[in-house]
């Protein structure tokens, strides 16, 4: 049995491998060795934990050219985090007060188009902080007047999600929406939990730009949160109030450190040319088959990342896609793809989250399951159940 096999026997786990990107819900990234090596360090000893904050903070300033940053939960707990500060700045009073907004401005504007669901909805974690999310404009179009109609003497700030999951189009630009809050001293968060640009939103204008550790930084589960010092602070400041629910660890800041150290010195180019390997492995296994396409497509938010796009013609290839995704998380290993755009008739493989030997893995898999389509082997899955699954897989737990 290969080594990474062994783990999972041993804790009587299915063991898996992840196609489909940094998940949640398959445990997020692989953490680099550096990380797990910070974070057993720190795990026995105190520290002070200001102290350790403010190491993170000068790492954090480093790497997003910002002045002060801080370690959170997750990207979703720093998203509520500086709502709350937005709200309450370093007030102390204030911060117990909430989630109550009594004297407090306590409105959040957010494009319609950018309230999604990255495994809970975005506009939740406004709300949680005691905020109410005004949601400005339609779907697939907003515009300049939508922002400066929702601003009033109770807006505290505005939020900006730049992800694959908001809508593509018809939305204003992070430097347009940013100047149009400006102009009425309305601070913006940016939500860019899986953007690889740690720079570029802060250079943009935003106030605030919030990451998740365990996603391309392979660090541990964890947020970054970067930005105005003033803000920050009031945001770090929160663990008196509503955070102390999102406490993040000794380990987590420290692995979290670690990982944005280790993004200074990765190897960005060799990483690229290995997931490249792997595509290209792939794009030769899915070729050959009727009804079957495959393409290297480029990340949808131009991160430097490319996935597989494999089409299936129903029709033609013997199966749906829904059916090749369920047939290869069925295998031992289970293979999780990409699929949440199969409506649109395309899954796709992402490259980013591999141990060696395991595009090979996936290679076979991927070619031996188009085979059984194309035999007629694969049993169309019920896909109203597929599309709910978040929740039901909730509904059947720990059973
Ligand atoms: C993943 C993600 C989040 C949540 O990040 P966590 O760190 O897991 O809380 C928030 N927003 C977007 C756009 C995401 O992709």
């Amino acid at each position: 049995m290969s080594s990474w096999l062994e783990f999972y026997e041993a804790a009587g786990l299915t063991p898996v491998i992840n196609v489909s990107g940094t998940m949640t819900s398959l445990g997020a990234s692989i953490a680099l060795p550096e990380v797990a090596e910070a974070m057993s360090r720190i795990l026995p000893r105190f520290v002070d934990m200001h102290e350790l904050q403010a190491k993170a903070s000068e790492t954090i300033a480093r790497l997003t050219g910002a002045e002060a940053g801080f370690v959170t939960a997750s990207a979703s707990a720093g998203i509520s985090q500086m709502v709350a500060a937005a709200m309450t700045g370093t007030d102390a009073a204030l911060i117990e007060r909430l989630p109550s907004t009594d004297g407090m401005k306590n409105e959040v504007i957010i494009q319609m188009g950018h309230v999604c669901q990255y495994g809970a909805p975005v506009d939740q974690a406004i709300r949680l902080a005691g905020a109410r999310a005004v949601v400005i404009g339609t779907s697939t179009l907003s515009l300049d007047h939508h922002v400066t109609g929702a601003i009033n003497e109770r807006t505290a700030a505005a939020v900006y999600v730049a992800s694959h999951h908001v809508v593509e189009y018809g939305q204003i630009p992070l430097k347009r929406f940013a100047e149009l809050c400006h102009a009425q001293g309305v601070p913006v968060i940016v939500d860019a939990a899986s953007e690889y640009d740690l720079k570029g939103f802060l250079a943009d204008g935003a106030d605030v730009a919030i990451y998740s550790a365990h996603k391309f930084l392979s660090g541990p589960t964890g947020g970054i949160v970067a930005g105005k010092k003033e803000l920050i602070r009031a945001g770090y400041m929160q663990n008196i109030g509503i955070a102390r629910g999102m406490k993040v660890g000794k380990e987590s800041i420290f692995g979290t450190t670690a990982a944005l150290e280790a993004w200074e010195k990765r190897d960005h180019a060799g990483i690229r040319a290995r997931e490249r390997a792997a595509l290209d492995l792939w794009l030769e296994a899915a070729s050959g088959f009727e009804g079957v396409t495959a393409a290297i497509v480029p990340d949808p938010t131009h991160n430097p990342l490319d996935r597989l796009r494999l089409s299936m013609d129903p029709a033609k290839a013997g199966a749906s896609v829904y059916a090749f995704a369920a047939e290869m998380a069925r295998g031992t290993p289970a293979i999780v793809v990409r699929a949440h755009e199969a409506e649109l008739g395309w899954i796709q493989l992402d490259p980013c989250n591999l141990h060696d030997g395991q595009a090979r893995i996936v290679a076979e898999r991927l070619s031996d399951t188009l085979k059984k389509a194309a035999k007629g082997e694969l049993k169309e899955p019920d896909i109203q159940a597929m599309r709910n699954r978040s929740v039901t897989a909730y509904l059947s737990w720990p059973d």
